[in-house]
């Protein structure tokens, strides 16, 4: 949102459900307002959905709460919530179409394919609060990104709860007789794929469950389609992600990540795995660690589990202590940045790709941009000027989540016109209630 005068001045608290009361969260606002003066305070999130208008009543310092499903519509929230209090916490159909891309940067866009999840993982507040599964149409999803080429944009990332379950709610049998629906992602990909101007297509979150051998090949043979994979496994036990029900084993987990390997060897993998669910043992902690080192990730995005309201989960007698949880968190993260280390020196003394995104924040003097595999690079050289375009950059230092290196040559030139944003979000849904202000 700076493209609106906006600074994103972070969380200022962790919300409701790790017990902070309404009181106390009131008063977090009314410091940080007082301390950073013209502030818009937003939560948003699956608990933020699932309080609505009551957080608001009760933190009248708010100015949005918001469920997920509004992301990309942050810029007519705040909007709005200039003259009042903005409850955007509708669920939302397919049909109403209030998708459009992110807007943080006119370089790279999120398009939305799939939105809500038909699975109950016994931790996840999602199925509660965004739905069941609808997947957009082909044809709509392409008209989007035949937008964004237009537009200048180089890289899209396509998002799904599942993104992976991608047309089990379209219509129709496949046209080959193989008894397939129409569309799966994989065809969906197919049709995106030769979207001009798109340089780059990533997708996230894949589910393990709907990772299908068509689909690495399809990735494997489709040259937009990057070598980046993040497939979370959440536990490196069956016992575990049985009580989870996550409904794949960590054997079915390797083999997937075996497969993405025999036809790209060189793909980046990340996921994602909760620590001290409830009745994990030292044992079954243990298998988690032996997963990471095993697979040997990229990345790991680990986290303590904490109980959500109304999940299943957090109703179990067998909850872990904090203490526990913390410390197999600390030895996981060490762990993770052991295995990302070693695995980012492949990139050493390599010539790769970085499409460029702009100064580095800490460094005028250097640019940022991504490789394929979804890696931060950073090199001497005009982040304004170079903003946009693909260079060649040869890799000198490699660390665990981040590259350093050295440019080589532009290939590409066509860069997105800073500060131009073509694409205008339809009209936002008349249900977005808007709460008179009151006194704080
Ligand atoms: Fe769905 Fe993911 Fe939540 Fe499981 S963890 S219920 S797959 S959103």
């Amino acid at each position: 949102n700076r493209d609106m005068g906006y600074e994103d001045r972070r969380t200022f608290a962790q919300g409701r459900e790790e017990g902070a009361s309404y009181a106390s969260f009131r008063e977090k606002a009314k410091r940080k307002r007082d301390r950073v003066g013209d502030l818009k305070i937003v939560v948003a999130g699956c608990v933020a959905q699932q309080e609505g208008q009551t957080l608001l009543r009760r933190v009248p310092e708010l100015d949005i709460v918001m469920g997920p499903q509004f992301a990309n519509r942050i810029h007519d929230l705040l909007d709005q919530a200039n003259d009042a209090q903005v409850c955007a916490t509708e669920q939302v159909a397919v049909e109403e179409d209030i998708t459009t891309p992110r807007r943080e940067s006119n370089i790279t866009a999120w398009v939305n394919v799939i939105y809500g999840c038909n699975e109950k993982c016994t931790y996840c507040v999602v199925p509660y609060t965004r739905g069941a599964e609808q997947s957009r149409r082909p044809d709509d999803i392409r008209r989007e990104m035949l937008a964004l080429g237009e537009a200048g944009y180089k890289e899209v990332t396509l998002l799904g709860q599942n993104i992976d379950a991608y047309g089990r709610d379209l219509p129709g049998l496949a046209a080959d007789a193989s008894g397939r629906r129409a569309w799966t992602f994989t065809d969906l990909l197919r049709h995106v794929h030769d979207v001009p101007g798109i340089e780059r297509i990533r997708f996230a979150t894949s589910h393990p469950r709907y990772f299908t051998d068509r689909l690495v090949r399809a990735c494997a043979e489709l040259p937009k389609l990057c070598e980046f994979f993040h497939i979370p496994f959440q536990s490196g036990d069956n016992d575990i992600l049985r009580a989870m029900k996550r409904g794949y084993t960590h054997e079915r987990y390797r083999a997937i990540i075996d497969n993405i390997r025999r036809y790209m060897p060189d793909a980046s993998i990340s996921g994602d795995a909760i620590v001290g669910f409830p009745g994990e043992t030292e044992e079954q902690y243990l298998a988690t660690e032996q997963l990471v080192r095993e697979v040997g990730f990229d990345r790991v995005n680990t986290a303590a589990y904490s109980p959500r309201p109304n999940t299943p989960a957090a109703e179990w007698d067998n909850q872990v202590a904090d203490l526990i949880k913390q410390d197999r968190l600390n030895r996981l993260n060490k762990v993770v940045m052991d295995v990302a280390t070693e695995r980012a020196q492949r990139f050493r003394g390599r010539t790769l790709e970085v499409l460029v995104e702009g100064p580095n924040p800490k460094n005028p003097r250097q640019a940022f941009g991504r490789i394929r595999h979804n890696k931060l690079v950073y090199f001497d050289g005009d982040g304004k000027e170079l903003r946009g375009k693909l260079v060649m950059t040869r890799i000198e230092e490699c660390h665990a989540f981040s590259l350093f290196g050295s440019l080589v040559e532009v290939v590409g030139t066509r860069a997105a016109a800073p500060g131009t944003l073509p694409l205008q979000p339809p009209p936002l849904l008349a249900a977005v209630p808007q709460l008179p202000r009151v006194a704080a």
